[in-house]
């Protein structure tokens, strides 16, 4: 028997396992079933190169719990080790500049066993003593036994074991029992060792007998050894891969939409299989992450960092040997295989949903409302995701037709171009509360398309920005013959001054939750007498702050809107008639008054005109601001005549009304008072 230290260069590494590895304590049984995996998987080697002629037998990896011993036990099959490997393997460990390293990554396990090469030793974060027992694959070397109980001392003694393999023993302190439960050692190998390429059997198979569960002496095997991902996409077929998703996220219900095989090759490896779930489905859509793989041995579920975050929402898996095992999150996000294998992945991704677009149109305009937000978060976030979903991005008008943008360019141009050249999109957040503009447009030979979308509001900015001559208008932006602008135009029926009483009559009937403001224009005779609208720009801004980010300045202003008042609309006219026969003498004397004044201080800034204000004598400058105070009197009292006058007109509520009614704007009580006004109107 041999006793020794452990050769350790620097400090005890026992005290720092156990003093600093206090998360992620559970890691241990990933190490120690990835060394049996490994060994197993060199034994296959070795046979297949003929370097080991002997029966390979059973290379299952067998875990064993045992409570009353208090231990937890991880036995292969593989090549095994002499003493002088334990030795080299085991008991020198360089291990300089640790207490620096250890303090810096004292909460990620993963980067202190990557850094030491401590896969092995990270049992010591569970356990009070580790035991092996170990026979190589060559025949003339007896089986050891390697002891070691968390002090730098160590036994190693030659040992009696039948058969080639090696057991790891590990006595579980008494901090650690949980480690001891079976119900946690099968939610760690669920969780780490699912698709590990050698079958790993933990516990037996139970059977339904005599109206209850009895074990058989069946194995239960816990893994699957040749998950889809491994196997080539020609073997695989549409079923495999949603099989795979359900065996990848039992407690899912939904199904994906599609799927992308990786196979890559060059210039790094890299497998698997991702997912589009449907992204409307948010609940699943967080739950279920891509798994990341180490050839087969479960590395991380939080890939942020690693793959775009838009492509976080995917599900599925990732393998790669080119993506380290142990090592911490930093490392791994500025590792540039990762940074390859991420942009890479993007591509993959893009080129997929193209190839499904040109395939199978029919089918992804179906899927279409599940996929868009995940598309325009692509395109929002990566430039060269961008690139290449533009040209197959769907834009969906309220007919639910679907078009590309340069189909939709297309559709619109000859009908949509405004004199200014710029072709202009119409489309609507809310189909059936802007009901009536969406008919105003179509009336015109215009498309519409439809908006709705959680993004939609900072995917049209960005849209824009990027296409260039072209813009977006929400149809109750603005009038229709506004919205698109071109040269024709409409003479108003309206002299200017009509223009502006009929302006204080309107304003004195608006409702006070909002900013209205009044103005006129020359539409078509059968157009609506009135239209609300709010400004795009306002509109948009205040639309993106509700989502948060800077637009936020706009979301504390107070709505606004404008009433716009269609001069020559029948009713208006018959309004303007009634308000001229009521006013008409009143206002002309106010006029007349009004003239006299601006005659008064024309000649009298005349006067003044080449003199400067202190050369002024006080008496002219009394003269000047009577006049001026004259003139603001007379300004309240017409608006006071035009305002008493609106005040009491029945058809200007109703005509405020019909134009908040049509834009959706009309609620709870002023939607009963105009019902009941409407009544009212009809028997007059
Ligand atoms: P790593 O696996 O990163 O090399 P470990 O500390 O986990 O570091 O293991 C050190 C070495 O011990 C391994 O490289 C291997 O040679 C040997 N070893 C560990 N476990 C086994 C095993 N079950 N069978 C054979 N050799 C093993």
């Amino acid at each position: 028997m041999q006793k020794g230290k452990i050769n350790v260069t620097g400090e005890d590494i026992f005290p720092i396992i156990k003093k600093f590895l206090y998360s992620d304590h559970e890691i241990f049984l990933r190490e120690l079933i990835s060394n049996a995996v490994d060994a197993t998987q060199k034994l296959k080697i070795l046979a297949s190169k003929g370097d080991y002629k002997e029966k390979l037998g059973d290379l299952t990896i067998r875990v064993k719990t045992d409570k009353k011993a208090g231990t937890l036990t991880v036995s292969d099959a593989g090549i095994g080790m002499d003493a002088e490997e334990v030795d080299k393997y085991i008991n020198q460990i360089a291990f300089s500049g640790a207490e620096d390293f250890v303090e810096k990554y004292k909460d990620d396990a993963n980067a202190i066993i990557g850094h030491f090469g401590l896969g092995f030793y990270s049992s010591f974060m569970v356990s009070d003593k580790v035991e092996i027992l170990t026979k190589s694959y060559k025949n003339d070397k007896p089986a050891v036994r390697w002891e070691c109980d968390g002090s730098p001392n160590f036994i190693l003694e030659e040992a009696k074991k039948e058969n080639r393999g090696t057991d790891i023993i590990l006595h579980i302190d008494k901090d650690s029992t949980e480690f001891l439960e079976e119900s946690k050692i099968e939610e760690l190998l669920n969780k780490y060792c699912k698709f590990l390429p050698v079958e790993i059997a933990f516990g037996k198979e139970k059977e339904w007998k005599d109206d209850k569960y009895v074990e058989t002496d069946k194995d239960r095997i816990i893994n699957n050894t040749e998950p889809a991902w491994t196997k080539k996409p020609s073997e695989l077929k549409d079923e495999d891969y949603k099989n795979f998703y359900k065996e990848l996220y039992p407690g899912s219900f939904e199904e994906p939409l599609f799927y992308i095989h990786l196979n890559v090759d060059y210039p790094f490896n890299l497998t698997g299989i991702l997912y589009f779930p449907k992204f409307k489905n948010t609940i699943e859509l967080q739950k279920n992450k891509i798994q990341l793989y180490q050839r087969q041995v479960f590395v991380t579920d939080s890939v942020e960092g690693i793959v775009p975050e838009f492509l976080t929402l995917l599900h599925g898996v990732l393998d790669s040997p080119d993506i380290p095992l142990n090592v911490s999150r930093s490392y791994l996000q500025s590792d540039a295989n990762v940074k390859k294998i991420s942009s890479h992945i993007t591509k993959k991704v893009a080129d997929r949903l193209k190839e499904i677009f040109s395939k199978e149109r029919e089918d992804f305009e179906k899927k279409w409302n599940d996929l868009r937000i995940f598309i325009q978060y692509g395109m929002l976030s990566d430039e060269k995701f961008y690139e290449k979903a533009v040209k197959f991005f769907l834009l969906q008008n309220t007919e639910g037709k679907f078009f590309t943008f340069d189909e939709y360019k297309k559709l619109t141009e000859s009908n949509q171009t405004d004199k200014d050249k710029n072709l202009i999109y119409l489309y609507t957040t809310d189909p059936d509360g802007q009901y009536s503009f969406i008919e105003e447009a179509k009336e015109k030979g215009y498309d519409v398309l439809v908006m709705d979308g959680q993004l939609d509001a900072h995917f049209i900015n960005h849209i824009e920005t990027k296409l260039g001559g072209v813009k977006f208008s929400r149809v109750d932006a603005d009038v229709i013959d506004k919205l698109i602008q071109k040269d024709e135009k409409f003479e108003s029926k309206l002299t200017k001054e009509e223009e502006e009483n009929l302006t204080v009559v309107f304003q004195s009937q608006l409702p006070d939750d909002a900013t209205f403001l009044v103005s006129f224009e020359a539409m078509k005779e059968t157009s609506n007498p009135t239209v609300v609208t709010q400004n795009e720009f306002m509109r948009r801004m205040k639309d993106m702050s509700k989502l948060g980010g800077e637009a936020s300045f706009y979301g504390n202003l107070p709505d606004s809107y404008n009433i716009i008042v269609n001069s020559n609309h029948k009713l208006i006219e018959s309004l303007k008639e009634k308000m001229n026969k009521k006013t008409e003498k009143a206002l002309n004397e106010i006029k007349e008054e009004k003239n006299k004044l601006n005659a008064e201080i024309e000649a009298l800034n005349k006067i003044q005109k080449d003199k400067k204000e202190e050369d002024i004598p006080q008496e002219e400058k009394d003269k000047r601001e009577e006049l001026n105070k004259k003139l603001s009197e007379l300004e309240e009292k017409r608006r006071k005549i035009l305002t008493d006058f609106g005040k009491k007109q029945k058809l200007v509520k109703q005509l405020i009304d019909l134009g908040l009614l049509a834009n959706n704007m009309l609620k709870g009580e002023p939607l009963s008072k105009f019902v009941k006004r409407s009544v009212e109107l009809i028997k007059a």
